[in-house]
């Protein structure tokens, strides 16, 4: 199933990111996912709570952010908010619309605790100060 290869990406980078910076423990993750990625958030927390067994992400919480499918028409310049793969413009009935947003897939932030337990970083603020993109190779 396409989301254990997900959840199988998102686990090597979380205990890699753990690691480097010294997290014991991690206590949630906060994850962006496009809606043309089709991926299922219950499928995907549910295979977490899994594969989260016996790692020092068990028991931690999956937030999971879904970002809608943004289209752009080059003809008339007009964006909006599309149904995954109708992306007729309905502006001027164009077919040849971008897809600006909907592909996402990657890890916005997450939060755990170092060796102290009342050393949390701030919620919501990524310890590594960038986007950790999930590859499923
Ligand atoms: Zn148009």
């Amino acid at each position: 199933m396409h989301e254990t290869a997900i959840v199988r990406g998102l686990m090597r980078i979380l205990e890699q990111k753990a690691a480097e910076s010294g997290i014991r423990r991690i206590v949630s993750v906060r994850l962006k996912v496009g809606r043309l990625r089709g991926l299922e958030s219950r499928q995907l927390r549910g295979c977490f709570a899994l594969f989260a067994e016996d790692t020092l992400a068990e028991g931690a919480q999956l937030i999971i952010e879904e970002v809608p499918v943004q289209a752009h028409c080059p003809a008339c310049d007009r964006s909006w908010v599309a149904a995954a793969y109708r992306l007729q413009c309905p502006g001027c009935g164009g077919t040849e619309a971008e897809i600006q947003t909907g592909r996402e897939l990657y890890i916005e932030s997450f939060e755990g605790e170092r060796a102290c337990p009342k050393d949390r970083t701030p919620a919501g603020a990524s310890p590594f100060g960038r986007r950790h993109r999930i590859t499923t190779l």
